[in-house]
């Protein structure tokens, strides 16, 4: 059977869909190639968030065509995910190597479309289109076999789309509308996960506290989301939960009492605030104020006085004046986050913030984007020097990947712990004692070890 190599560009839930699709392939008898260089089948998976991101897919698209077509002519070539869908048949139409063209409703067809390309019956496939139940395909794993490289991890797609319609995105066109999964199909998937080794879930969606809205009605004042983590904490042998990415606005109180009752749901949030400015903050048609955002953070510290706390901020929005931006840098130092994904604003097509006035030169964005940065990395840097001394429970992941000869596990909180430790220590949930704070990675002293 022919082989098969998955690029990928972009977020988490483009990596599970990746994940998924060669899942799904290995089932249909296909192989997965080390490399492309040895690949029969190579496909990238895109991100359109960013211009950026669009436009490093397209090039290394057109060197595949270049190099490795020219060399293998029988390669097929396809692109996969949200570029895929948003620019459709016109992919191929500028870059006619191209075979495969698969939207991110249809990534489950990708090895149906591959055994007719490969038996004659096509000679080029797009398919964009929308498919009701789509977002319940994405459910099998890879897991990186049985062996000691066997993940102790592993996210689980709840819900696909976003009907936010945030002014700066392009994910309500790429994912279309939300559509969730239903609870009992979550915990399966949860469920088998567990019994194949994995001790921590991280629930995935593009708007994760929007789950089941439409579908699943409110029960005792929980919403859908708050009923599936109950659901998926009763799981036997699951050690922790964890979700991305959420929106401020489903942080009610029923999630936030959630963190209160349901010790596996770690003390760890990604809250994407986007601005500080409440002006700006309804440019971007966020749905909610400073305020809310700021009272939303002291509930859950209330609640778990120890939250590690991440965010993602534009820098340069239309418009944006000093004075909102300061409002931006005013409001990192009063959360202090443990993090921040800083993006300069960048235009996407078809979105009403590509079209909005007051548009800022390249030069400004970038200056801002270096001052949000230097004062992100001081918090960070402040932050992290707290753990040094502490003792932190982390669940060991597998060999630190910058250096193969250490281990690395991760605290609740979401902090990189590397330390000395054994192959044997996968998938264990210990206490390190920390001896270091490095750039966003905490260091555990091996002499100390509790092991208990
Ligand atoms: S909530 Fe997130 S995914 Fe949805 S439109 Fe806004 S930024 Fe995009």
């Amino acid at each position: 059977m022919p082989s098969v190599h998955i690029k990928t560009y972009g977020c988490q839930m483009n990596e599970r869909d990746s994940e998924a699709v060669a899942a799904q392939l290995v089932a249909k008898g296909y192989t997965l190639a080390a490399s492309e260089a040895v690949a029969d089948v190579i496909l990238l998976n895109t991100c359109s968030v960013r211009d950026a991101a669009e436009q490093k897919a397209i090039g290394k698209m057109q060197n595949l065509a270049a190099e490795v077509r020219r060399n293998r002519p029988g390669v097929v070539l396809g692109f996969m995910g949200c570029m895929a869908q948003s620019r459709g048949r016109q992919l191929i139409d500028t870059l006619p190597d191209v075979d495969l063209v698969i939207g991110t409703q249809k990534f489950h067809r990708t090895a149906d479309y591959l055994d007719d390309i490969f038996a004659g019956k096509r000679d080029k496939v797009v398919d964009t289109g929308e498919e009701q139940g789509s977002e319940a395909a994405i459910k099998e794993h890879i897991l990186n076999g049985s062996g000691p490289e066997k993940s102790v991890t592993a996210y689980v797609s709840i819900m696909q789309g976003c009907n936010q319609y945030c002014t700066f995105c392009i994910v309500p066109y790429t994912r279309g509308q939300e559509r969730s999964r239903d609870i009992a199909g979550v915990v399966a998937e949860c469920r088998e996960l567990v019994a194949r080794g994995v001790r921590e879930i991280t629930l995935l969606g593009q708007i994760v506290t929007s789950y089941g809205r439409r579908e699943i009605p409110v029960k005792d004042g929980r919403s859908a989301f708050v009923q599936l983590l109950e659901a998926v904490h009763e799981i036997e042998g699951l050690e922790r939960i964890r979700f991305t990415s959420p929106h401020p606005k489903g942080y009610g109180d029923d999630l936030v009492e959630a963190y209160g009752r349901l010790p596996k749901l770690v003390e760890s949030a990604h809250l994407p605030v986007q601005s500080g400015s409440d002006r700006l903050l309804k440019l971007m048609h966020r749905g909610y104020t400073r305020a809310r955002y700021l009272d939303i953070i002291e509930k859950l510290r209330r609640v778990r006085p120890q939250m590690g706390i991440t965010t993602d901020i534009i820098a340069g929005f239309p418009g944006e004046t000093e004075l909102d931006f300061e409002e931006t840098l005013s409001l990192a130092r009063e959360v202090e986050f443990d993090n921040a994904y800083i993006f300069k604003y960048s235009p996407r097509k078809d979105t009403p913030a590509a079209a909005m006035p007051g548009q800022l030169p390249q030069e400004v964005k970038e200056e801002r984007n270096a001052r949000l940065l230097q004062l992100i990395n001081e918090i960070g840097a402040r932050r992290y020097d707290r753990y040094v001394g502490t003792r932190a429970e982390i669940l060991v992941e597998g060999p630190s990947k910058k250096n193969s000869a250490r281990m690395m596990g991760r605290t609740r909180t979401n902090k990189i712990v590397v330390f000395d430790g054994a192959g044997r220590h996968r998938g264990q949930i210990m206490d390190v004692r920390i001896n270091r704070a490095g750039s966003f990675t905490l260091y555990g002293d091996p002499a100390i070890l509790n092991l208990e």
